[in-house]
């Protein structure tokens, strides 16, 4: 059993060696619906021996696995699929009591997750490696890619299913085995999808789940026999997880927070820009570090596209999520991160940003322990302002009105960031300049996030991303692989057999 029920709230177990178990921790965190404040779970602040539980048994497990073919570590991945594809709703349920986004959002990040899944069952073809005949007189090279080892992820409240998703069915059929930290504030979904993965016939250990924050973390970070570590979350931790993983030999990919703009030309269809620029802004009530958080309009095409932005904002319905109805918009994860988006509205009011859609005093119908905050716009934003340079991680869309597309390039070579960039035009030149100089890693062209399927690597660049090899795709199977190249010479001093006759009368 993943969760056990004590006084009527469940408490979190950790999967160690196959097997649902009791954490030795003493202190215990809750887990909300965002919806209704009410406390749905508690879950365990581990610390070392946790840990090393979970370690020691995906290490025991690490070398049957590495030696099971690559095509029946797919085929483990192919069942799991599966029974994603069947409990793909109530995987969304799930997603949306723990953390309170839309049914509709919820499913889309569900898919999202599974498509890596369908990526992972194509990596026999994709971890062959590169062989030469030849390359010195009777010397054959070759390259194989092997398995690392023990690989950790640690993950974010924002996305419960998809983020872990986007790890360990990679790092597992490449022969690894995982451990994974999910966020304290959302375990749930990771715990439902484990079983499925349990189901679809993954050996005892090669996939284990602790649960804690800074503690766990660090203990991960410092064992011996953890070989690499993903993650994904806030920048400042990020920045941390990789340097005290790498000081510790870890292989480190470290995603981390993000201010993505949005540019708008005149030319641009503004109907469909609003369509799209509303979903960027204010989807899972901006709570995605691909979130459009900051739109730059060029020229006059702000006089066109604030009133129609700030009107169909307006229109939108916030509410509950866990219900039977279904709202534009959900809440935020926590009270203190709803106190934290209010107060950087306050800073914005405060610093002369112009105010057009103010979120901070919303009442929600049937939820007054509920965590939310309205849609907010602020138009006439200055690039020195604290709601123009931080990552807000709430539904607060910034307006910066720039002149040239040049001066909304240099905007964002000013921030820090570097995850998405989004154009809305026709022009072509401006477009293909946008996309060559913006100082972002994920551009987008006419499109809501460009935020990369499976297939692709999710390519962050500056504070964004810390390391090398990004997550997904093929740099996914790099990060989670080490080559070995062997060359072999074979001693054979007879003359060439292109030189044989029958050879020759071949030719
Ligand atoms: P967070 O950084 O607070 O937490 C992420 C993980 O780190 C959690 O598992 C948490 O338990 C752990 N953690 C928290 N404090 C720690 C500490 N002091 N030391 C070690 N570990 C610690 O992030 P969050 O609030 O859960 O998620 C939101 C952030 O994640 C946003 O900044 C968002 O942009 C970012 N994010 C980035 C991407 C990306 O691909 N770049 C994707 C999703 C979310």
């Amino acid at each position: 059993m993943a969760v056990t029920q004590t006084n009527a709230v469940k408490q979190c177990d950790l999967l160690i060696g196959g097997k649902w178990v009791k954490s030795d921790a003493t202190e215990f965190s809750n887990v909300y619906n965002p919806n209704s404040g009410e406390v749905i779970a508690r879950v365990p602040v581990g610390g070392a021996s946790d840990v090393d539980r979970a370690v020691q048994a995906a290490q025991r497990a690490f070398p049957a696995w590495a030696d099971t073919p690559v095509v029946e570590r797919a085929r483990v991945m192919m069942r799991f699929k599966h029974l994603l594809d069947q409990n793909y709703e109530k995987i969304a349920r799930q997603v949306t009591l723990e953390h309170g986004k839309t049914f509709a959002e919820a499913k889309a990040s569900v898919q999202r997750g599974i498509e890596v899944v369908e990526f992972a069952i194509g990596i026999p073809s994709l971890m062959m490696g590169e062989c030469m005949e030849n390359i010195a007189t009777n010397v054959d090279c070759e390259t194989m890619r092997h398995p690392l080892g023990v690989c950790v992820g640690i993950t974010p409240f924002n996305f419960p299913a998809m983020v872990p998703l986007w790890m360990y069915p990679i790092a597992l059929v490449c022969g690894n085995t995982f451990v994974l930290k999910p966020s304290e504030k959302v375990p749930l979904s990771s715990m439902m999808i484990a079983e499925y993965l349990l189901e679809a016939g993954l050996p005892e250990g090669v996939f284990n789940i602790i649960h804690g924050g800074k503690q766990v973390v660090d203990e991960l970070l410092t064992h011996p026999l953890v070989k690499a570590v993903s993650f994904v979350g806030s920048t400042g931790i990020a920045k941390y997880i990789y340097e005290v993983g790498c000081r510790n030999g870890k292989r480190v990919q470290a995603a981390g927070g993000a201010k993505n703009h949005i540019i708008i030309m005149p030319d641009a269809d503004m109907d469909l820009t609003v369509q799209a620029l509303q979903a960027s802004a204010f989807g899972c009530a901006g709570e995605r570090c691909m979130a459009g958080s900051l739109a730059l309009p060029v020229g006059d095409a702000a006089e066109e596209l604030l009133p129609k932005l700030v009107e169909s904002v307006s229109k939108m319905s916030v509410g509950r999520t866990d219900g039977d109805t279904s709202p534009d918009m959900g809440p935020v994860i926590s009270a203190d991160h709803m106190k934290r988006i209010k107060g950087l509205i306050d800073d914005g009011v405060s610093e002369g940003a112009d105010l057009a859609l103010d979120g901070r005093n919303l009442q929600v119908k049937d939820a007054a322990n509920g965590f939310f905050v309205g849609p907010t716009i602020f138009d006439k934003a200055l690039p020195e302002m604290s709601i123009v340079k931080e990552e807000i991680f709430g539904p607060v869309l910034s307006v910066v009105r720039v002149k040239t597309i040049e001066d909304a390039i240099a905007v964002g070579r000013d921030c820090p960031y570097g995850n998405g960039a989004v154009i809305y035009t026709n022009d072509g030149r401006a477009a293909r300049q946008f996309k060559r100089y913006f100082n972002a890693g994920m551009i987008g062209i006419n499109v809501g996030v460009p935020a990369p399927m499976a297939w692709f690597p999710f390519t962050g660049w500056n504070a964004s991303f810390y390391g090398d090899l990004h997550i997904q795709g093929k740099e996914g199977i790099a990060f989670y692989t080490q080559q070995k190249m062997t060359m072999t010479r074979w001693f054979d001093n007879r003359p060439s057999q292109f030189q044989d006759p029958i050879w020759k009368g071949k030719q």
